[in-house]
């Protein structure tokens, strides 16, 4: 029996990139497993991932291209999907031009080839494009107005840190390989409005009203300002702003800060403490921070904090939102567009479809947004348009699949290769082709190539192969696809510190303190609903995997005693959240994970979930989504528990 191992990367959208070693016999996987060698990784995959070989070989795999008629989706061949989609391209680009034809992808798949390739074909047809504002904008841009770069402390410092706080971040359940770095730090701090698996690991755990988390800042900074814990010498030589900074501070007072946040002055005062306490101390910031109406305004409220007592630039220290960035060569071909870009924005994928008749195909890959997206029932009401062509390309038939008029099937990990980097760890990775596709899958690639050819654009780069695109990848970077292909490879200089020499790519060159602000959201729905994310999937990925499923089949909503009560609900009751864009029906959980008057439903289910009451407006900065600023109603179905 012929069998081998490869070296494999898991492609998914999460900070850890994990080196993998698949295991091939007989042109199957059989097994894969985390690379012991990976400083990352370590040997050891999550557990959403530990038997992938079950991903690859599902029942429910996509084998072939699929048409939608009156019947349903039936069986067409690669040679008419691509004629149906180079006759439909042609015909829009002739009659309505490039902006009519939106591709939308975000980062279901996070492979360099994967993800870029395809931007030549949408240059070369002038298509309309999207940001990425579904997931973290408003963290990356607020962190390069303040420290000009999307960086904090290098996960090789982590074992210098002596205090580790994790702000709105629950990497117990979603950075795993960070939890194990990090897990033995003390004190440890989780700082989150529900109680995570994290929040319930810490030494404290400290519980704001969703959205209030700039305001808790201030108080902090109070605090420090009162016990003069504060780096004059750095703040005078690195920062500018400070001077409205400790006015804001002093401006709200701590029984101020107790009413907004609902945080006792004690805990405040004590963190304070500890803060001041301890250093190298470092603030870790998630992303669903930044999923709020406030969520710019509160990233720059907390990274004062790191400022103000000069722990940006201490190896293990300062705060960290993600390491993100990292140039690679642009490999889009930007020359080949003559016209446009029209952007739109992801989170607005609902009202786009359906009030902007001028759009007349939608092409998904590395995404399910009748899932993800928030506003959900507008999105789907767009997806079934009669005049709107939609092709989508993905692996199982997602919700998104469903509606789709062509379905596209997609390779896994193991069936096309590419190149990876990770958006917090500093190790570029190469993931070698493993087997054959499945089926007639087919990767981004080479759907991209075979439109290229069949639109009879002759440009010599839509026919590179995949290692020629990677090369061009990595072109200036320094980094060798041959050494690569070995193994993972650092980038940059293995002893740095991020901010060590104090120099800010700011205007200013320093950093730049922006004065804190609170915005209350005074909006009058009765609950506040947040929808974190859960170990048992990958925003929506997974969810058909047995062995996950049956951890998240029951729709869980969790609900605080207090307001149970209020409610008449029990565990177990069937409920329903409504407000002015739809409903869903979970079932409800009595926990006091949760607080008074926030309501807690893991992202992302198949199907209806969360997301058809969820919010599509768009946060202060960046236009990033305000999933975590999204009110319902709560009410017990009649028919429940009788
Ligand atoms: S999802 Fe993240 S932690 Fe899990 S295997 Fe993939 S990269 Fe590793």
């Amino acid at each position: 029996m012929a069998k081998e191992v490869i070296r494999s990367v898991c492609p998914r959208d999460c900070p850890d990139v994990c080196g993998m070693l698949t295991t091939v016999e007989d042109g199957r996987v059989t097994r894969v497993q985390g690379d012991p060698q990976h400083p990352i990784t370590q040997g050891y995959l999550c557990g959403r991932f530990q038997h992938y070989e079950e991903l690859i070989y599902h029942p429910d795999r996509v084998l072939h291209p699929l048409v939608k008629t009156p019947n349903g989706h039936t069986r067409i061949s690669w040679d008419n999907a691509l004629n149906l989609m180079c006759d439909k391209f042609s015909s829009i680009l002739a009659e309505h031009g490039g902006d009519a034809i939106l591709p939308y992808h975000y980062l279901g798949h996070m492979g360099i080839v994967s993800t870029r390739f395809p931007d030549r074909l949408w240059n070369k047809m002038n298509t309309a494009r999207v940001g990425g504002e579904i997931c973290a904008m408003a963290g990356i841009e607020t962190m390069i107005r303040v420290v000009g770069q999307v960086r904090g402390t290098e996960p090789g410092h982590l074992d210098k840190t002596q205090m580790y706080i994790s702000w709105g971040k629950n990497p117990k359940e979603t950075n795993m390989h960070g939890w194990r770095f990090t897990k033995d730090i003390h004190p440890m701090v989780v700082i989150d409005p529900y109680t995570s698996d994290t929040a319930q690991a810490a030494d404290m755990h400290i519980q704001p009203r969703p959205g209030t988390d700039s305001a808790l800042a201030m108080g902090i900074g109070r605090c420090l300002v009162e016990a003069d814990a504060v780096d004059w010498d750095f703040i005078a030589k690195f920062t500018t702003g400070f001077d409205a900074v400790r006015d804001a501070f002093m401006a709200m007072s701590l029984d101020e800060v107790t009413e907004v946040t609902g945080v006792p002055a004690e805990q405040i005062r004590a963190f304070a403490q500890l803060y001041a306490e301890h250093r190298p101390s470092l603030i870790h910031l998630g992303v669903g921070l930044q999923r709020n109406f406030n969520g710019g305004e509160m990233i720059a409220a907390i990274s004062l904090l790191a400022a103000m007592t000069g722990q940006i630039g201490t190896a293990g220290g300062g705060v960290l939102y993600a390491n993100y960035d990292w140039q690679l060569n642009d490999i889009s071909h930007p020359e080949l567009r003559t016209d446009g870009p029209v952007m739109h924005n992801m989170v607005h994928l609902g009202r786009d479809l359906t009030e902007n008749a001028d759009l007349k195909a939608l092409y998904v890959y590395n995404q399910n947004p009748a899932a993800t997206v928030p506003n959900q029932n507008l999105v789907r009401k767009g997806l079934v348009r009669d005049d709107l062509f939609v092709v989508a390309h993905d692996l199982y038939m997602t919700d998104t699949m469903q509606l789709a008029d062509l379905c596209l099937p997609a390779c896994s990990f193991a069936e096309t290769p590419d190149l990876h980097l990770s958006y917090w760890h500093d190790y570029v990775n190469v993931n070698h082709q493993a087997i054959e596709p499945v089926g007639e899958a087919r990767s981004n690639y080479w759907v991209t190539r075979e439109i290229a050819r069949g639109m009879g654009y002759t440009e010599p780069c839509f026919y590179e192969s995949e290692e020629d695109v990677m090369l061009d990848a990595l072109r200036g970077t320094g980094l060798d696809l041959e050494e690569l292909r070995h193994r993972p490879v650092l980038w940059g200089d293995p002893d740095r510190t991020t901010f060590q020499d104090h120099v800010f790519s700011t205007p200013s060159g320093k950093i730049e303190l922006i004065a804190p602000t609170f915005s209350p959201d005074v909006r009058s729905a009765r609950y506040r609903l947040i929808t974190p994310k859960t170990h048992h999937l990958q925003a929506s990925q997974v969810f058909n995997l047995p062995r996950k499923f049956r951890a998240v089949k029951d729709p869980w909503v969790f609900i605080h005693p207090h307001d149970a009560a209020k409610e008449g609900i029990s565990t177990g009751d069937p409920v329903r959240l409504s407000n002015r864009r739809g409903e869903v029906d979970l079932i409800a959980h009595i926990s006091n994970r949760t607080q008074p008057g926030v309501l807690v439903s893991y992202m992302v289910r198949w199907g209806a979930n969360a997301n058809a009451v969820t919010t599509d407006e768009l946060a202060d900065v960046a236009g990033n989504s305000a999933f975590h600023s999204s009110y319902v109603d709560i009410e017990r179905l009649a028919d429940s528990a009788e």
